[in-house]
């Protein structure tokens, strides 16, 4: 594989030490080389003053089948490590991190794989060094709210909220499969609805009109596992309501989202979801209704929004057609038709939210940065969540430059920055705001 270089640093006094494992999972700095992130096929030494912390929760991940890339100190090179230089013979491999909400990848995990490498696991796998006794990542802060904070989301609490609900809600087959969602998946909106704050899910559908190359509820194609199933139920207004309720009238500020990862797309459940909410408005006025959806049915999203449905927020990996199609591989829909959805909510005054899938060589290339400025002017948004796309990036960015053309990568921080200042009113985060904050501007920029 050809890389090209992007960027190295005028002085090394400010790089970060390269991370590694070797072949027993073992992680460890490797003295002597400089810490490496991967945009697409270009590669760049990492600052310290271009990362974070490494946020707490975070995870490190040791990347099986693949050689990590490094920058020599010594002869100022970028060189492909497959052997630990202090123990000839010792296999070295790469560590990546998967940083915790709220924080978007800047640059990805640098390796070079095996003739023999399969794709990696549904996670994103961001670039980290070794700083001051500290990992860093190569992120940008994007929210503030510690909505899903492990350190707010203690498991007693959660024990404690299952009992609770199972008096308040006996017969119904939404909590009980939550319990489910909580316990075994770990979903965080799972646990927030037991502990009794922020957001709580309305999963509720089992079918989808877009076949996602990284879906987290279906796999057909790759061999990849999808880490949740899908709902095997489609739940009754009454069990959605209920719910929905159930969280409404105890959370200050509160938010049931309709669209979870343990699921297909909710528009495909409609039929249930509209007389759930008008059930839901019929008692209470209390919170916001959301939905996370690929938006490719505008008729029925017009119908859900006059039902009571306050805002959505539309996953997008492109604002490119080509690319959109590459990885949604929509059935019976097409990109434009995620235009007129956003376009309608828009025209009903809703809260309309971009979830932007990142990966960095992809959405910080030059064309796809155009084309996003584009589509922004065409359809001025409330908010855009930076996501981190949770798909091998090597193998996503492979697919992706032969469905387009991908040019050199701006970085995402100037991705952001152009956002920033050509659209001063579209304000970025990560989570969905309460209808009560839907004003309220937060916006990080960078450091
Ligand atoms: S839109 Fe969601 S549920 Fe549908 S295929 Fe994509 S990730 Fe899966």
């Amino acid at each position: 594989m050809m890389y090209s270089t992007m960027k190295t640093p005028g002085s090394m006094d400010n790089t970060m030490t390269a991370v590694v494992a070797d072949a027993n999972g073992d992680i460890f700095d490797l003295e002597g080389y400089a810490a490496v992130g991967m945009s697409g096929n270009y590669l760049e030494v990492l600052t310290a003053s271009e990362t974070l912390p490494m946020p707490h929760g975070s995870e490190l991940m040791f990347l099986p089948d693949r050689i990590p890339i490094v920058f020599n100190l010594m002869t100022d090179q970028f060189e492909t490590l497959a052997e630990n230089p202090y123990q000839p013979g010792e296999p070295l491999f790469p560590v990546a991190v998967f940083n915790s909400p709220a924080y978007v990848n800047t640059a990805t995990c640098a390796y070079e794989e095996e003739d023999f490498a399969d794709y990696l696991p549904l996670f994103s796998y961001g670039a980290v060094g070794w700083h001051q006794d500290g990992f860093c990542s190569a992120v940008i802060k994007v929210d503030e709210e510690p909505r899903q904070d492990l350190r707010l989301m203690k498991m007693e609490d959660v024990h404690a909220g299952i009992q609770r609900m199972r008096k308040s809600l006996p017969d119904n087959r939404l909590r009980a499969h939550l319990e489910k969602c909580a316990l075994e998946y770990g979903c965080p909106a799972a646990k927030n609805f037991f502990i009794g704050r922020c957001e709580a899910p309305l999963p509720t559908s089992r079918t989808c009109n877009a076949r996602c190359i990284g879906c987290i509820s279906l796999q057909k194609d790759l061999p990849i596992k999808s880490p949740q199933n899908r709902i095997s139920f489609t739940p009754s207004p009454e069990e959605i309501s209920g719910v929905a309720l159930a969280h409404l009238n105890q959370v200050k500020q509160g938010i049931v989202s309709f669209g979870q990862g343990c699921e297909g797309d909710p528009l495909m459940a409609a039929h249930v979801i509209g007389p759930a909410i008008a059930q839901i408005r019929s008692k209470t006025g209390n919170g916001t209704i959301n939905m996370n959806t690929n938006g490719s049915l505008p008729d029925v999203l017009s119908g859900l929004f006059d039902q009571g449905l306050d805002s959505i927020r539309i996953s997008m990996n492109s604002a490119r057609k080509d690319l959109y199609t590459a990885y949604y591989r929509p059935v019976n829909y097409r990109f434009e038709d995620v235009e007129a959805g956003i376009d309608t909510a828009l025209r009903k005054q809703k809260r309309v939210t971009i979830n932007y899938l990142n990966c960095p060589g992809v959405t910080d290339s030059p064309e796809e940065t155009d084309a996003f400025h584009d589509f922004l002017k065409r359809h001025p948004v409330d908010l855009i969540q930076w996501r981190n796309l949770n798909f091998d990036p090597f193998r996503y960015w492979t697919t992706m430059s032969q469905a387009v053309s991908l040019g050199e990568p701006l970085g995402m921080k100037n991705l952001l920055t152009g956002i920033r200042e050509r659209f001063p009113k579209i304000r970025f985060g990560y989570f969905n705001p309460p209808k009560e904050r839907f004003e309220q501007a937060f916006d990080v920029h960078g450091k």
